[in-house]
């Protein structure tokens, strides 16, 4: 007799994914959540009446074109959410007074790049031929229907057989390398500020590929709402949630995990566990570090992660309706390089919330600013509670005066600040040091695509990891794809088949 019933170890997309998918083909749930929400990174809080969105900017797989938007239906987040386009990913103001715009539309982004610089037509040739490459592909996915899927294999086959050289080309080029061959400082900047110079190159083409298929759009009502439908579909699926609830131990009796122990003692027992919380934790602390092999170790020693964030949520009375909409924001340069928290810096992005009319009273607007930060500055200083919570403050005020450069006014009409600094990520998400993302994909793992990485630790059975510590790259669709292929591994071993359900009356909540 198969023991069916499966401990979950974090509520953040690949958990709930994990969940759904699993009760979907017969699975008993149960979640162990330390937060008193849904949602993990993918949530939003509220003060002073404004709701301070603290992740998404573009959800790939929102065009119901696309295969991954299939999957946003079996969890629940598809159905009746609305998505925005937006015409910008984001504007960058030189400090020599141009302002380049990084459009959506790759035809307006091409002619945009040629009459902005000219002297650039070969190096905008290769980027709008890269991004068109990524155009034509559409991954097949299991859930299409059988002639559709078959299309597509072939589709891609074709594809890499034609293509396939100049795609690892492109794998093999990080961001930085790329920016430089451009002349322009101005489109140089727009380029390194819109992507991690680490990160391979094949990756910012894709973003640019899904944003022109208006593939990547923004969900009204922002994050918390979407992890809250998808709590939802797992409660009505017949999965449960414990909140409040963080897991210390995973138990492991003999060879095989057998269940957890949360920080109130208790012990929890199921015929599998599986861990979507924060990779090093999961390993080195829930594990004790007892399966962690060479491969493993070497992974947290060497690969690059996203960085730890500085993050200032402010509530602003103003509309901001003349300011174009975008993806990502606006970039300015500031009058003279200022420090704010632990660095000295030139410019500052803000992204305004001007699309999303529920994050802020009639007339009024959400904006948020983020930065990079060090997650070790801020460690060092917390032990000074009061010295902490003063440079907090300081970052919040430096924040609004420098906007103030930029919309004069607007240091009167800011009604609300909110800053996070990397130890509030880790605190509210258990992410390691804080990151935001999970790993960077480099040239060095983005072999990992082709192959994806392992869900098991050696030495240890019935533990599994999924989320965005085993997905290079990270993001939500990426924390949802480790979950629906842990499943479908599961079922294989069961001896079971792995079958989804859309439920179209699915409702927002
Ligand atoms: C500012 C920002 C912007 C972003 N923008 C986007 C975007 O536009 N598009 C996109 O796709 N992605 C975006 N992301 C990334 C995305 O949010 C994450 O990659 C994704 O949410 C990761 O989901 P996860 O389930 O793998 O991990 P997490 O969200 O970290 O979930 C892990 C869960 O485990 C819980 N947990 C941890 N330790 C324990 C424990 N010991 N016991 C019990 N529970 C525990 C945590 O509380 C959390 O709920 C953004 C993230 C940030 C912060």
């Amino acid at each position: 007799m198969i023991d069916k019933s499966i401990i979950i170890i974090g509520a953040g997309f690949g958990g709930l994914s994990a969940g759904i998918y699993a009760q979907m083909n017969g699975y008993h749930t149960q979640i162990f959540e330390m937060h008193n929400l849904p949602g993990g990174l993918c949530t939003a809080w509220k003060h002073k009446g404004y709701t301070i969105d603290g992740c998404i900017h573009w959800l790939v797989g929102s065009s119901p074109k696309s295969g991954m938007y299939r999957y946003w239906e079996e969890v629940g987040i598809a159905q009746g959410r609305e998505f925005v386009n937006a015409e910008e990913f984001m504007r960058y103001e030189g400090s020599d007074g141009r302002t380049f715009t990084l459009f959506t539309n790759v035809d307006k982004l091409e002619k945009h790049l040629l009459e902005f610089s000219p002297q650039d037509a070969k190096a905008t040739c290769q980027f709008i031929q890269g991004i068109r490459l990524c155009l034509a592909f559409d991954q097949p996915s299991e859930s299409d229907p059988l002639l559709k899927r078959l299309q597509k294999k072939l589709k891609l086959g074709l594809l890499l057989a034609t293509k396939g050289r100049k795609m690892q080309e492109w794998m093999r080029i990080t961001t930085g390398e790329f920016v430089k061959r451009f002349q322009d400082p101005v489109i140089r900047g727009a380029l390194r500020e819109m992507w991690l110079p680490e990160f391979s190159m094949f990756f910012m083409l894709f973003t640019f590929a899904f944003l022109h298929n208006q593939n990547a759009g923004y969900p009204i009502g922002g994050s918390l709402p979407m992890s809250l439908a998808m709590a939802k579909r797992d409660l009505n699926r017949g999965g449960s949630i414990h909140y409040d609830s963080r897991v210390i131990k995973i138990l492991v009796e003999g060879n095989k995990a057998i269940g957890v122990r949360l920080a109130d003692g208790s012990e929890h027992f199921a015929g599998r566990v599986i861990s979507a919380a924060d990779g090093y934790t999961t390993i080195f602390k829930m594990l004790d570090e007892k399966y962690a092999d060479e491969e493993t170790k070497e992974r947290y020693a060497k690969w690059p992660t996203f960085p730890s964030l500085l993050f200032v949520g402010l509530g602003v009375n103003r509309s901001f309706a003349n300011e174009p909409q975008s993806v990502s924001g606006l970039s300015f340069p500031l009058r003279q390089p200022t420090e704010i928290g632990d660095e000295v810096r030139d410019r500052l992005s803000v992204h305004i919330f001007n699309q999303d009319p529920t994050l802020a009273p009639v007339g009024k607007t959400s904006l948020v600013v983020m930065m990079p930060s060090s997650y070790e500055y801020w460690k060092e200083l917390a032990p000074d509670r009061t010295a902490y919570e003063v440079k907090k403050d300081q970052v919040g005020h430096t924040v609004i005066d420098l906007l103030n450069q930029r919309f004069p006014g607007i240091s009167q009409q800011v009604e609300m600040v909110d800053v996070a600094t990397p130890l509030t990520f880790e605190r509210y998400t258990g992410n390691w040091k804080g990151c935001f993302e999970g790993w960077l994909i480099t040239p060095q793992n983005s072999v990992s695509l082709l192959k994806p990485m392992r869900q098991t630790l050696p030495g240890v059975q019935n533990f599994y990891m999924c989320g965005q510590w085993v997905e290079p790259g990270g993001g939500l669709p990426s924390s949802l794809m480790s979950a629906r292929r842990l499943v479908r591994a599961l079922c294989k071993e069961d001896g079971g088949k792995f079958r989804t359900i859309v439920e179209l009356d699915a409702t927002r909540s």
